[in-house]
C-alpha cells in the first residue's frame, strides 16, 4: 500500500474523529512567510514584529511593521492544494475539524468550516482592556494613512492585532477546545508544523497518549516522527492531492460493492 493509500484508509476508517494540526508550513506553497523556517521570507522583517514588550513601548513603530510586512503580505496570499484538499476532506465529513498555529485564514477561505486558531488571526484587532474585537480592516486603512495608532471605540485604550505575539499567552477557550478534540480523535494528521512551539505542539502528543494515530506531513524532522505510523516529506499540496484521489477511489470501490451486495 502506497504512504498516500495508507493515510486515506486510516481517514475512512476513523469515521469523521480526524484532526487536521497544521503549521507554517501548510502556507508556504501560498507564499506566506515561516517567519521561524530556515527559508522564510520573515528574515527580511524585523524580528520583532510579534514582540509583545516592543508594542507597549512603542506601539507606533509596531503596528507600522505589522501592516507593512504581515498584513500586506497576507491579506494578498490564496489557498493552496494542501488547503483546499484539507477542506474537501471535511466536507465528506472525514475531518472533525483544522487546528492551526497559521493566523492567513487560508484554510477558512478554502472553505474549512471547523478551525481553531490557536495563535489568533490577522484580519481582526483585540482591545486587551476592555474585550473589544473588531475588523482590523476598519482600522488599518487610517493607521497607514495618518500614522495614528488604533484606538479602541468602547474604552479608547490602543488596539493590537488579534494575533498571539511572543510573551503573550495562547487563546484559552481555543486552546481547550483544541485539547478535548485531541483527546477523542483517532487520527491527528499534522501538516507544516516542527512541533516546537509550545504549547501548540502539545495537541499531537495529547491525541497520541489518548490512542490516536499520527501521520506526519513536514519537510524536517520532528522530535514525534518515531511515533508516527508514517512520515512524509513530500510538499504537503502535492501529496494531499494524491492522498485524496485515493479516497475518491476507495470510497467509489466501497459504493459499488455495496450496491452489487443490494
Ligand atoms: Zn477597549
Amino acid at each position: 500500500m502506497s504512504a498516500e493509500e495508507k493515510l486515506a484508509k486510516t481517514l475512512i476508517d476513523a469515521g469523521g474523529k480526524a484532526l487536521f494540526f497544521t503549521g507554517a508550513g501548510a502556507s508556504t506553497e501560498s507564499g506566506v512567510p515561516d517567519f521561524r523556517g530556515p527559508q522564510g521570507l520573515w528574515k527580511r522583517i524585523p524580528p520583532e514584529v510579534f514582540d509583545i514588550d516592543l508594542f507597549y513601548r512603542d506601539p507606533e513603530y509596531s503596528w507600522r511593521i505589522y501592516a507593512e510586512y504581515v498584513y500586506s503580505q497576507i491579506s494578498r496570499a490564496s489557498p493552496n492544494r494542501a488547503h483546499i484538499v484539507i477542506a474537501e476532506l471535511e466536507s465528506l465529513g472525514l475531518v472533525e475539524a483544522v487546528i492551526t498555529q497559521n493566523i492567513d485564514k487560508l484554510h477558512q477561505k478554502a472553505g474549512s468550516k471547523k478551525v481553531i486558531e490557536l495563535h489568533g488571526t490577522y484580519d481582526k484587532v483585540q482591545c486587551l482592556r476592555c474585550g473589544f474585537h473588531g475588523d482590523i480592516k476598519d482600522f488599518i486603512e487610517d493607521f497607514i494613512r495618518e500614522k495614528r495608532v488604533p484606538r479602541c471605540p468602547k474604552c479608547g485604550r490602543i488596539l493590537k492585532p488579534a494575533v498571539v505575539y511572543f510573551g503573550e499567552p495562547l487563546p484559552s477557550e481555543e486552546l481547550s477546545s483544541a485539547f478535548s478534540l485531541a483527546k477523542s480523535s483517532k487520527l491527528i494528521i499534522v501538516v507544516g508544523s516542527s512541533l516546537s512551539v509550545y504549547p501548540a505542539a502539545l495537541i499531537p502528543e495529547i491525541a497520541l497518549d489518548h490512542g490516536a494515530k499520527l501521520f506526519i506531513i513536514n519537510e524536517s524532522p520532528t522530535h514525534l516522527d518515531k511515533d508516527a505510523e508514517l512520515v512524509v516529506r513530500e510538499k504537503a499540496g502535492t501529496f494531499l492531492e494524491k492522498v485524496s484521489n485515493a479516497v475518491e477511489e476507495m470510497m467509489k470501490s466501497s459504493k459499488q460493492k455495496d450496491e452489487s451486495l443490494w
